[in-house]
């Protein structure tokens, strides 16, 4: 690891813990699951419903987009918020969505319950900054080229202004392979674990572009230790509008819902 200088120190007495609603971060497990982005109210609500039923424990949609081509869709804007408000008031799940511009960090602030980093803005300074100043909790995603210690420089930014609510999320990083949309660093988990008060999470959907991977991914990031999981549910997965290929189905996160609830219970098991 680079010889980069870090606050934040492996002591595992003093692991970060604080609460979104009722859960209680760093303690019970974050299921967060929704659609890559907000598309209509319905179809918020809907999914919203659905994900609760079996199992989330949290909302996630996207009304910015960080897209790669200006030409692809990219977002709802400000009236998503107003929707995912909505869906968050009718299950009483706790929202997650992403912000792309210090400009928008005080509305996003007055509607979610935690405000995602992506990994396209992981070294966006003056927006980890502003988030950090906000107090907001904040999910700060792993760039995309970036090492451990740059992930977790990134994340004293938030913190160093004041805000401790703060959990990471491995969403897998560039390497040779084409097969998976990204590789998901395993290990990663486990090494933050070792060097970090942080809790961290993982998001399969992304790290593999790949439905059909993302059970078996799910499971092998809670053996590693995570503290949570997000995964992107579609009413209609073929009909998303952003990142329909890794979508699921809610009756496919319903049984991958299964699975997870058996291989954490077990991980338990083992720790007793
Ligand atoms: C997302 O969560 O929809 C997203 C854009 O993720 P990432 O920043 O990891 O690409
Ligand atoms: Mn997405």
């Amino acid at each position: 690891m680079e010889n980069l200088k870090l606050s934040i120190k492996n002591n595992k007495k003093d692991i970060i813990k604080f609460k979104i609603k009722n859960l209680e971060i760093s303690k019970d497990f974050l299921m967060i699951a929704g659609p890559c982005s907000v598309e209509d109210e319905e179809q918020i609500i809907q999914t919203a419903i659905g994900v609760k039923k079996f199992g989330a424990n949290m909302l996630r949609g996207g009304v910015f987009k960080p897209r790669t081509s200006p030409y692809s869709f990219q977002g709802i804007g400000k009236k998503g918020l107003i929707f995912l408000k909505n869906a968050s008031i009718e299950t009483g799940l706790p929202i997650l969505t992403e912000v792309l511009d210090t400009r928008d960090v005080e509305t996003v602030c007055e509607y979610a319950d935690i405000l995602q980093i992506g990994s396209r803005n992981m070294q966006n300074f003056s927006l980890l900054q502003e988030v950090g100043r906000s107090k907001k909790p904040v999910l700060l995603k792993r760039g995309r080229s970036a090492t451990i210690a740059e992930w977790l420089c990134a994340a004293e930014y938030i913190m160093n202004e004041g805000n401790l609510n703060l959990i990471l999320c491995e969403r897998g990083i560039r390497t040779p392979e084409t097969y998976t949309r990204n590789t998901l660093d395993v290990s990663a988990i486990s090494a933050i674990k070792n060097i970090s008060r942080l809790p961290i999470i993982a998001d399969p959907s992304h790290a593999t572009g790949r439905p059909e991977l993302i059970l078996p991914m799910c499971e092998s990031c809670i053996m590693a230790g995570a503290d949570g999981l997000m995964l992107e549910v579609h009413i209609s997965p073929k009909n998303s509008l952003c990142d329909a290929k890794q979508a699921i189905s809610v009756s496919k996160f319903g049984k991958i819902m299964q699975k997870i609830n058996q291989v954490y219970n077990f991980k338990k098991q083992l720790e007793e």
